[in-house]
Formats: structure tokens, C-alpha cells, sequence
């Protein structure tokens, strides 16, 4: 039997590495729901976009192709914008800057959230997010929720993106974190939150694999 299993949590606490290994051992598809609020905000900053301005963010999004595509090289799913591989650009932390207010917008959720739900009909899917638990799949067979200590979460998304720019800070890294989580669970369309029925993953202390092992252990109980 297969099924859809949710992984929702705060910003850098290792969620998509989790989902990434646990779609590999399973045989399934794995979403990066995050990967689609940014590349539609790399859309609006190339084009300059005035989000603030509804019509303006309706006509964009009208405009916005999103495609996730496997690449044999790398064996993951990389994200496409109109065509174009944006799976490594959009990493970049002027992206994770805007993202948060973007992701925000009604419309721009609504326009995501259609599609992560249409990907959900063929099952033997991970997806990650923020909502994904509570809004995108809330008839999901499995939920978990990821936390991990801030300095965990910072140190380690420092180490990512100081491996592209030797000029970024930990402060700067910080505060984005921060502001992300602060953004993401008060906004006023669907918040980050933890689904009522989601089982809690915190990474502060377990390993990659200890925390796989976790998460096949309680697969194994919801495919039975
Ligand atoms: O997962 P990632 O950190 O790449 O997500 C980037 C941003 O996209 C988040 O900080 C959040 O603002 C937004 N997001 C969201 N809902 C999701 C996934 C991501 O609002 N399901």
C-alpha cells in the first residue's frame, strides 16, 4: 500500500534531507513544496514584480510554468520555471529574503497548494513544507513535524550556503531564520503549525540515520 507522508517544520531543521532518503529507501516521489515559493519568487524579482498590487501578482502567476523533473545525474527531482532549471539559483539567500512575505499571498499559496494537491493523487509521495500536514494533505496517512535547536538550524544552513559564498555571515543566516519562522507561523493564510496528529522528529541529537530509522519504523506501522 502506498501512501502520502507529510513532513512540515521550521526553516533548516533538516527536513528535506529526511524526506530526500526516506522517498529513496521507499521507492517514492519526493516534493519539495519550498522549492515552488521560491522559484516564484525569483520570478517576481527578475521581473519586478509589485506584489503588493493583487492584479499584478495575478497576471505573474499566470505567467509562472513550475515543473519538477528527475535528473539522472544528480538522482533527485530538480525544480523548472518556465522551462528553465532554477533548483540551484533559487537557493540563494536574496531568494530567502523575500520568500516568506511572497509565500504569504493568498493567491500565491492558492496557486501552489492546487498543484501540490494534484500531485498527491497517485500516492507513494513525501512532500515537505510548512503546511503541507495541516492545509495541502490533511488526510495524509502519515505526518511528521521536524524540530531542532536554533543553533543546530543556523550552523548548519551557514555551512550550505558559506560552501557558495565565502562573504555571508552567521548573523545574516540568523536573522533570516528568524524571520522566515517568524513570517511563516503569523501569517494569516495558513500559519505553520503542527498538525494535531503529527508525530514529532526533533534532529537536535540523532543522526541521518537514526532519524531515518525513526521515520521507517513508524511507516511501517501506517502501510500494515
Ligand atoms: O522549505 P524552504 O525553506 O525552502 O521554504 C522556503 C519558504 O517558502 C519558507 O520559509 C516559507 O515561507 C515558504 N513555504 C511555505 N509553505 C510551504 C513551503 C515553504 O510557506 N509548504
Amino acid at each position: 500500500k502506498k501512501i502520502i507522508i507529510t513532513i512540515d517544520g521550521w526553516s533548516s531543521c533538516g527536513k528535506s534531507t529526511v524526506a530526500r532518503q526516506l522517498a529513496k529507501e521507499l521507492n517514492y516521489v519526493y516534493i519539495d513544496s519550498g522549492a515552488m515559493y521560491r522559484a516564484i519568487t525569483l520570478y517576481f524579482l527578475r521581473n519586478h514584480i509589485d506584489w503588493t498590487d493583487i492584479r499584478e501578482v495575478r497576471e505573474a502567476l499566470s505567467n509562472i510554468q513550475l515543473d519538477f523533473r528527475f535528473n539522472e545525474q544528480s538522482q533527485q527531482s530538480e525544480i523548472f520555471l518556465n522551462d528553465e532549471n532554477v533548483e540551484y539559483v533559487i537557493r540563494d539567500l536574496v531568494i530567502a529574503e523575500k520568500v516568506s512575505e511572497i509565500a504569504a499571498i493568498r493567491e500565491v499559496r492558492e496557486y501552489a497548494v492546487k498543484q501540490q494537491q494534484a500531485m498527491g493523487k497517485k500516492k507513494g509521495i513525501v512532500m515537505d513544507g510548512r503546511d503541507i500536514g495541516t492545509v495541502v494533505f490533511p488526510d495524509a496517512e502519515l505526518k511528521i513535524f521536524m524540530t531542532a535547536d536554533n543553533a543546530v538550524r543556523v550552523e548548519r544552513r551557514f555551512k550550505e550556503l558559506y560552501a557558495k559564498n565565502p562573504n555571508i555571515t552567521i548573523e545574516e543566516v540568523k536573522n533570516n531564520l528568524e524571520m522566515r519562522d517568524y513570517i511563516d507561523s503569523n501569517r494569516e493564510v495558513s500559519p505553520l503549525r503542527q498538525a494535531a496528529d503529527a508525530l514529532v522528529l526533533d534532529n537536535s541529537n540523532l543522526t541521518m540515520e537514526e532519524q531515518l530509522n525513526k521515520a521507517l519504523d513508524w511507516v511501517s506501522v501506517k502501510i500494515r
